[in-house]
């Protein structure tokens, strides 16, 4: 009891081979432990505001839901609900620049976020973003992804295999800015030492498998950023690509 963890992340996002513009953003602070990735979506200028803006949005909310709470400490249920208010202020945030704006109109993003807090991890999901938890060897998905084709998979009317080459495996069915509000996936887990997280876009998701990504956390790192993006890259880097991995450290207090 008594210890938490500190942590050290890189974060890297890269426009990929063919698109013209970059439409991810992340923010990884590891003094405040704080992580996001956004993936924008929108035409004109959209994906990159709503993606930016979402981000800016969420990183302020939680520097000062953690200042409010320096002294006593927050329940789960508290802190699910303080995540799940702050992904919804970032849709209200870009749902109202898109009226006022009308050639950012229809614009979106996905937002995975983590929060390390004492002895715990608390995220934040909408979209298909993912957030990875890498221990002992092993990689698990913690977020679900809100998508068409994963849907599908869930009820049973698509294989993996089959939703991994869909016409239709972009289609997301949540985002934050569409609408004003979203429902918004909470959770926690308990973290521990030597504790990976890592949280990506689908442009690393769609090109590099769990296995692959968990093979190159553990040979490299938190600087596996490195060889993940150039992974997906090779292997066409159609879409924007954003990762950040996390490293839990324990830390006597
Ligand atoms: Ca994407």
């Amino acid at each position: 009891m008594g210890s938490e963890y500190s942590t050290n992340a890189r974060g890297l996002t890269h426009k990929g081979m063919v698109r013209k513009s970059n439409q991810d953003a992340f923010s990884s602070d590891s003094d405040q432990r704080t992580f996001v990735v956004a993936d924008g979506m929108g035409g004109h200028a959209g994906g990159e505001v709503a993606s930016n803006l979402s981000i800016e949005i969420i990183r302020d909310d939680l520097t000062q839901i953690l200042k409010n709470n320096q002294e006593s400490p927050l329940t789960n249920p508290e802190m699910f609900r303080l995540l799940s208010d702050s992904l919804n202020h970032a849709s209200t945030k870009v749902y109202e620049k898109a009226l006022e704006e009308p050639n950012l109109k229809g614009m979106g993003t996905t937002v995975t976020m983590l929060q390390i807090l004492g002895q715990n991890g608390y995220y934040a999901h909408v979209g298909d973003s993912r957030l990875y938890l890498l221990r002992c060897g092993y990689i698990y998905q913690l977020t679900s992804d809100h998508s068409l084709v994963s849907e599908q998979v869930e009820a049973g009317l698509l294989t993996e295999e089959e939703a991994e080459m869909h016409q239709l495996r972009n289609v997301i069915t949540r985002s934050i800015g569409y609408q004003e509000t979203e429902y918004v996936d909470t959770d926690f887990f308990p973290v521990r030492k030597d504790d990976f997280l890592l949280l990506c876009s689908d442009g690393l998701h769609g090109k590099v498998s769990d296995q692959e990504i968990c093979s190159q956390v553990y040979q490299h790192g938190v600087d596996a950023v490195d060889p993940l993006v150039d992974l997906a890259n090779e292997r066409g880097g159609e879409d924007n690509i954003t990762v950040v991995i996390v490293k839990a450290r324990e830390k006597r207090s």
